[in-house]
């Protein structure tokens, strides 16, 4: 395999990726955007027929629902937030100046309401809380949106802003353990038919600090979160393509989500990495879709 630097290269020499001088930010070009609806339509014909409700929020999230999310107790050094300008003309004079003289013009900048969403789900729970009790069959529904994580990288894998599709599952424990068993086992046939090598491992959420390290540990020991891996940079540090979590309780009781019984709903989703699925494909299979494997090409454009 070659290393990060020739793949990313490759990969804007092709015009698959546009370079925008800022690490984990690109342009897609068409070649690319192919790939990725052509999986987006694969993922439907595996999940299309459960009936969930889709959803599309922007890449932007209620920063009020945000802070109670727990996202920067979790996540602090992944987190993005939307600031703007609302001084008046003299404070203008100054940040212009100090865009001019190169300064840092940041504290110049307030709050907005809005934050970046860090994954597809996170508006979803307390919109769903907002309808009150879930009926007796749960809910299921259908995502995408693109998410930001400040995590900048020479690794075209690790974007700063990339799509993830989810379905998101909310019930009782067993509706819901039920619904990742299945995605599971259908995470791993869609991968099939992709011609990529892969595995299936337990994992953990890089949650920051000390405290972290244990929330980390425990994670791995009650197997709530399970990644499908894809060798894209490295043979021995394969990339998590695919997320199986198992939220147990968590968002239920956070935001108020009960069942048809009155019992804190249980949550789990299961999330894909539409950026990363398309360069898996093109790391193994060239970067000339026309060239990839015929059963891989009848899988993806039938
Ligand atoms: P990793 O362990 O590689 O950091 P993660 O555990 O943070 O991944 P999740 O939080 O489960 O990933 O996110 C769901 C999916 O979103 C992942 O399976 C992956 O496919 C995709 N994803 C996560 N982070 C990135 C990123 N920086 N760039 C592109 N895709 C990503
Ligand atoms: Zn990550």
């Amino acid at each position: 395999m070659c290393n990060q630097h020739s793949f990313l290269e490759g990969l804007m020499s092709h015009g698959l990726l546009l370079d925008t001088g800022v690490d984990g930010l690109y342009g897609r070009g068409g070649g690319f955007e192919d790939v990725v609806a052509r999986f987006d339509a694969l993922i439907t014909s595996f999940g299309g027929g459960d009936g969930a409700e889709v959803v599309r929020f922007p890449p932007g999230m209620n920063r009020k629902l945000f802070e109670k999310s727990g996202y920067m107790k979790n996540f602090p050094q992944l987190a993005g937030s939307v600031n703007s300008f609302n001084g008046d003309d003299k404070q203008h004079a100054r940040l212009l100046d100090k865009i001019e003289c190169r300064e840092d013009w940041s504290a110049d900048l307030a709050a907005t309401d809005i934050v970046l969403a860090p994954a597809a789900c996170y508006p979803l729970y307390p919109t769903v809380a907002k309808r009150g009790a879930l009926p007796e069959q749960g809910r299921l529904f259908d995502l995408n949106s693109y998410c930001f994580r400040h995590e900048p990288s020479k690794d075209p894998a690790r974007m700063q802003m990339f799509r993830m599709r989810e379905y998101v599952r909310l019930g009782t424990p067993g509706q819901v353990t039920e619904f990742r068993a299945t995605w599971l086992e259908r995470g791993r046939a869609l991968i099939e038919k992709l011609g990529v090598p892969f595995d299936v491992d337990v994992a953990n959420d890089p949650f920051f600090g000390r405290a972290g390290r244990m929330m980390a540990a425990s994670q791995r020991d009650q197997n709530l979160k399970f990644e499908l891996l894809i060798p894209i940079e490295s043979v021995e540090k394969p990339t998590a393509c695919l997320s199986f979590n198992y939220h147990q309780d968590h968002f239920g009781s956070l935001w108020g989500i009960a069942t048809s019984a009155g019992e804190v709903a249980h949550t789990a989703c299961v999330g894909f990495g539409m950026e990363r699925v398309a360069l898996a494909l093109f790391k193994h299979h060239g970067f000339e879709t026309k060239a990839w494997p015929a059963a891989v090409r009848a899988a993806l454009w039938g």
